[in-house]
C-alpha cells in the first residue's frame, strides 16, 4: 500500500493503473489485480480521487484537502487535463454548507468534451 501511494505521489499527476505498474517504485513487484484492489480501497476511503470515463482509462490522483484540481476529460481519447482556473465552486460550497448545515463538504468536478486533437 505504501509503495502504491509513494508511486502516486512521485508521479505528481493523475495516473492510470498501467502507468502506475510501470513506475520504478512498483515495477518488478507489480501485480495489477492487487494494485487495482488497493486503488479501489484508497478511493473508497477518499485518499484518492478517480477521474475519467470508465475503469479501463480511469486515472487516480491524491485527494488533497484544500488543494485540488478540477479536470477536463476528452470523451474521444480519454485525455485528462487539470483545469487551469481557480476552482469555480469553492464559494458555492461555502454557501451550500451555510444553508444546509452540512460540514466537510467537497466536490469532484469534471468537464467532458473533445480535446483539440480530437475535435
Ligand atoms: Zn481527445
Ligand atoms: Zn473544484
Amino acid at each position: 500500500m505504501k509503495a502504491v501511494l509513494s508511486a502516486i505521489i512521485s508521479a505528481g499527476g493523475p495516473v492510470t493503473l498501467a502507468e502506475l505498474c510501470e513506475h520504478p517504485r512498483l515495477s518488478g513487484s507489480c501485480d495489477k489485480a492487487t494494485v487495482y484492489r488497493m486503488l479501489t480501497r484508497l478511493h473508497e476511503k477518499r485518499v484518492l480521487r478517480k477521474i475519467g470515463l470508465h475503469d479501463r482509462s480511469a486515472r487516480f490522483v491524491l485527494q488533497h484537502g484544500d488543494h485540488h484540481h478540477d479536470y477536463m476529460v476528452c470523451t474521444e481519447c480519454g485525455r485528462i487535463e487539470a483545469l487551469d482556473l481557480a476552482c469555480p465552486v469553492e464559494a458555492l460550497e461555502k454557501e451550500v454548507s451555510k444553508r444546509s448545515g452540512f460540514t466537510g463538504i467537497y466536490h469532484e468536478l469534471e468537464f467532458f468534451g473533445r480535446c483539440p486533437a480530437c475535435a
